[in-house]
C-alpha cells in the first residue's frame, strides 16, 4: 500500500466543504490535469487518478462519513489534526511501536473499513491472515464445433497449489516453527520515506510471522507449488465468442474461481449468425444454370440432400430447416450459400460452345 494523501488536500477543500464545493473543485482540477492536455505526463496522470479517488470517496455520503472516521485516526499522509504526518499522530496516541510508521491494520475492523472504501483487499498485511480468494483469469480458443453443439474441453494451466509435501506450513518434517526474527511475528516490516510509513507483509514469512527450522525441501518454504492442472470445461451448446464461464472454486489452491474467457474459432464451411448456420458449398456454371441435387453435411455430420433449382445466381441462400444450432430449447437453420466457380481455362472448342451459347442467349460480350 502506498502512502495515501488527504483528500481534502487532493481537492484542496476544507473539511467542512460542502458536495456543492467538492464537486466544484474536481471539476476544475480534472480538467487541469486532464491526461488529455497533458500527454506523455506520468505525473499529471497520477495527480487525475488521485482527484478522480479523492472526489469518488468525497462526493458520497456514505464513503465520506467512513473516510472521515479514518482520518481522525491519522491514516492518511499530511492529515490535519495532528500537527502533520502521521508519525506524530502516532506518538500522540501513545501508541506502542518506536517507528513513524502506521499500520492500517492495527486499526482492526477500521482496515477492513479501509478495503471497502479504496477497493483494496489486505491493506498493510494482515500478519498471517489469508488474502481473501481471487478470481483467476484465462483464455481458451475451442473449436467451432464444439461451441456450437456443446461439448468438454481439456485446458491445462500452471497454477499455484498447496504444497502436498508440508500442507502449506513451509516447514520440513519434524521442524520447529519460531518467531520470525524479521519481523518479530508481526508478519509485517514498515518501509517507507519523510514522515510516513506504512507496513507491508514480511518478506521472510512471507506475512505468517513465523519461519521454520528447516525449509520443506519440496517447495523451499513457500508453502505453495507452480503444477500444470488439467481442467476440464464444460461447454454449453450455442455460446458466444467471448463469452466468460465461471468455475467455482478451481482458482489457486481450490479457493478463488477460475474465469475462463471462450474464444470460438473458425470453420473451413461454417460460420454462425445467431443460431442460425451459414455454409459455403461451391457449384460449377452446369449446376447453376440447368439446376442440381447436391449432397451437404450438416454440422452434428448428417448428410442432407439439397435441391438447387435452375438459374441459381452466386451468393443465393437455401434453407436447410431445424438444422441449426441449439440453445435454450430454441433451434436455429442451416443455410447453404451458394458460390459459383467458373473454369479458369476453356479449350478452343469449349469456347466455340460458349460462344455459340451466347449467340443463341443474345448475350453480347
Ligand atoms: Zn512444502
Ligand atoms: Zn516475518
Amino acid at each position: 500500500m502506498a502512502a495515501q494523501r488527504d483528500y481534502y488536500q487532493v481537492l484542496g477543500v476544507a473539511e467542512s466543504a460542502t458536495t456543492d464545493e467538492i464537486k466544484k473543485a474536481f471539476r476544475r482540477l480534472a480538467k487541469q490535469y486532464h491526461p488529455d492536455r497533458n500527454p506523455n505526463n506520468p505525473q499529471a496522470a497520477d495527480r487525475f487518478k488521485e482527484i478522480n479517488e479523492a472526489h469518488d470517496v468525497l462526493s458520497d455520503g456514505e464513503k465520506r462519513k467512513k473516510y472521515d472516521q479514518l482520518r481522525r485516526y491519522g491514516a492518511f499522509a499530511g492529515s490535519g489534526g495532528f500537527g502533520g504526518g502521521a508519525g506524530s499522530a502516532r506518538r500522540g496516541r501513545g501508541a506502542p511501536q518506536d517507528s513513524g510508521d502506521f499500520d492500517i491494520s492495527d486499526l482492526g475492523g477500521l482496515g477492513d473499513i479501509f478495503s471497502s472504501i479504496f477497493g483494496r483487499r489486505g491493506a498493510g498485511g494482515g500478519g498471517g491472515r489469508e488474502p481473501e480468494p481471487e478470481d483467476t483469469e484465462t483464455e481458451v480458443t475451442i473449436p467451432f464445433r464444439v461451441a456450437a453443439l456443446g461439448g468438454t474441453v481439456p485446458i491445462t494451466l500452471a497454477m499455484p497449489e498447496v504444497c502436498p509435501t508440508c500442507g502449506g506450513s513451509g516447514a520440513a518434517k519434524g521442524a520447529t516453527v519460531n518467531t520470525c526474527p524479521e519481523c518479530k511475528g508481526r508478519g509485517t516490516v514498515s518501509f517507507g520515506q519523510g514522515g510516513f510509513a506504512v507496513n507491508r507483509p514480511c518478506p521472510v514469512c512471507r506475512g505468517k510471522g513465523t519461519v521454520p527450522s528447516q525449509r520443506c525441501p519440496t517447495c523451499q518454504g513457500s508453502g505453495e507449488l507452480r503444477v500444470e492442472k488439467r481442467i476440464n470445461v464444460d461447454i454449453p451448446a450455442g455460446i458466444e465468442e467471448g463469452a466468460r464461464l465461471r468455475l467455482k472454486n478451481q482458482g489457486p489452491k481450490g479457493r478463488g474461481d477460475l474465469i475462463v474467457q471462450i474464444h470460438i474459432a473458425t470453420d473451413r464451411f461454417f460460420r454462425r449468425e445467431g443460431l442460425d448456420l451459414i455454409g459455403v458449398v461451391p457449384i460449377n456454371l452446369a449446376q447453376a444454370l440447368l439446376g442440381s441435387r447436391i449432397k451437404v453435411k450438416t454440422l452434428d455430420d448428417k448428410r442432407v440432400v439439397l435441391r438447387i433449382p435452375a438459374g441459381t445466381q452466386h451468393g443465393q441462400k437455401f434453407r436447410i430447416s431445424g438444422h441449426g444450432i441449439e440453445k435454450n430449447g430454441r433451434r436455429g437453420d442451416m443455410y447453404v450459400e451458394a458460390h459459383v466457380t467458373l473454369p479458369e481455362k476453356l479449350s478452343v472448342e469449349e469456347q466455340e460452345a460458349v460462344r455459340a451459347f451466347a449467340e443463341k442467349a443474345g448475350l453480347k460480350y
